[in-house]
């Protein structure tokens, strides 16, 4: 069998864990399998990068931030390769570029166009484990690009893909996925099976234990995930194609996201193009606005408009605001708030999932700021302090702790 293993930043987060690593590894290579291992940085490593260029700007170019950030990978990559040599196994450590991962120029965000296998097979051919750095890629023009915050599941199911391996097995100091984060609520459940379309909704909502794209891109290539604990020898679950006689539950899980901003612009002028003109300034960023609310113009023909996005791209959106010197009065960003969740495909078929979340909230007097839904979740913008609150109050009214 021909196997990608990918290790988080906690399971590599020190040297006894990077150890740990190496004999897990090693292990699967003695059983006879080829392997590919996709690492993170050291836990903390890439958030400490982070603040190191922030000590200089608050908007650090993003060419020079992949140059940054895509280190912490390659030290991990190498210590592993180092450790499985001391142990008698014969690895190779490879960069993204070495590895032929080429991505477009987004930098800090950047798409993966493709993958050129050639040289981890002519290693693996060798019998040799392959050490990939993640979360990272080069351009065509030879710069390193990183590939969004948790990108080395990514990195993996990409490779899994590219490879035709038989699994793509992630492990993190979680042994599955839970019907939400078990750090939380200690009463989640772990499910021995999710489909791609709810995985990829909790990730999309906050559930970092998988990346959301890596999800969406393991539903494209038809990539079958496993999650696992790097700490133990428990099951795990499978990521996959739902089938067909399987019945859908109603919720499958709560996700929450903290990385959650909203901006509140006051008094922008009530004529058509102005907030379309301010969303294309954002987006022109790469700036994702989620949530959006503009009141009903009240008198003097102004209005004012609010929405969401990700605490971590406060900065940059506030100088995209703050250079749009027409039509707009003030403005205002709240980064005190968190969005909580309720996926389920189930929800599909059935009404009165909402008004159930609604009503739970308001019996523990939590303010419900935002509301967004669709066909298989509903999202609510909630004070941060609410947060655990909210999703345990969730979590059993929903009866995922039964
Ligand atoms: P890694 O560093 O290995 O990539 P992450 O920290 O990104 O690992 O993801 C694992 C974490 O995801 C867990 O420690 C857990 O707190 C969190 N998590 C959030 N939601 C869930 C969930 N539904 N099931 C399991 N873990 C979850
Ligand atoms: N080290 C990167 C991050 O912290 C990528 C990853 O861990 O997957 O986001
Ligand atoms: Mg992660």
């Amino acid at each position: 069998m021909l196997i990608v293993h990918k290790y988080g930043g906690t399971s590599v987060g020190n040297l006894e864990r990077i150890e740990n690593v190496a004999s897990r590894v090693a292990k699967a290579k003695r059983e006879g399998n080829d392997l590919v291992v996709v690492v993170s940085a050291m836990s903390g490593e890439t958030n400490k990068l982070i603040s190191y260029a922030e000590h200089f700007s608050a908007i650090p170019s993003k060419r020079e931030m992949d140059m940054l950030l895509s280190s912490g990978e390659r030290v991990t990559a190498s210590l592993l390769a180092i450790a499985l040599q001391s142990m008698g196994i014969d690895a190779i450590a490879m960069s993204g570029r070495q590895a032929g991962i080429k991505t477009n120029d987004n930098h800090t965000y950047a798409r993966i166009e493709s993958i050129d296998p050639t040289a981890m097979q002519n290693e693996i051919a060798k019998g040799k484990v392959v050490v990939v750095a993640g979360f990272q890629g080069i351009t065509e023009e030879g710069n390193a690009t990183t590939l969004g915050r948790g990108g080395s599941d990514l990195s993996a199911v990409a490779i899994a893909g590219a490879l035709n391996a038989d699994a793509c097995e992630i492990y993190s100091d979680v042994d599955g996925i839970y019907t939400t984060d078990p750090r939380i609520e200690p009463k989640a459940k772990k499910m021995d099976f999710i489909s791609y379309d709810e995985m990829l909704e909790l990730a999309s909502l906050g559930a970092k234990v998988l990346q959301n794209r890596s999800v969406e891109l393991a539903k494209k290539l038809n990539v079958k995930i496993i999650a696992k604990s790097s700490f133990s020898d428990a099951e795990g679950t499978v990521i996959g194609e739902e089938s067909k006689d399987m019945e859908a539950v109603l919720v499958s899980g709560i996700a929450l996201d903290r990385n959650q901003a909203r901006v509140t612009i006051r008094d922008v002028v009530d004529r058509p193009g102005v907030a379309a003109e301010i969303f294309t300034k954002l987006a022109d960023e790469h700036i994702n606005v989620d949530m959006i609310i503009q009141n009903a113009s009240v008198d003097h023909g102004t209005t004012n408009l609010g929405f969401t996005l990700a605490q971590s791209d406060i900065n940059r959106a506030k100088a995209v605001i703050e250079g749009f010197d027409h039509d707009i009065g003030s403005m205002d960003f709240d980064d005190s708030v968190c969005k909580v969740s309720v996926v389920g495909v189930g929800m599909k078929s059935h009404a009165g999932v909402a008004a159930t979340a609604f009503k739970a909230m308001a019996k523990e007097n939590i303010n419900i700021e935002m509301i967004s839904t669709s066909e298989i979740k509903v999202s609510m913008i909630i004070a941060e302090k609410y947060a655990e609150l909210a999703v345990r109050t969730l979590h059993s009214t929903y009866g995922l702790d039964k």
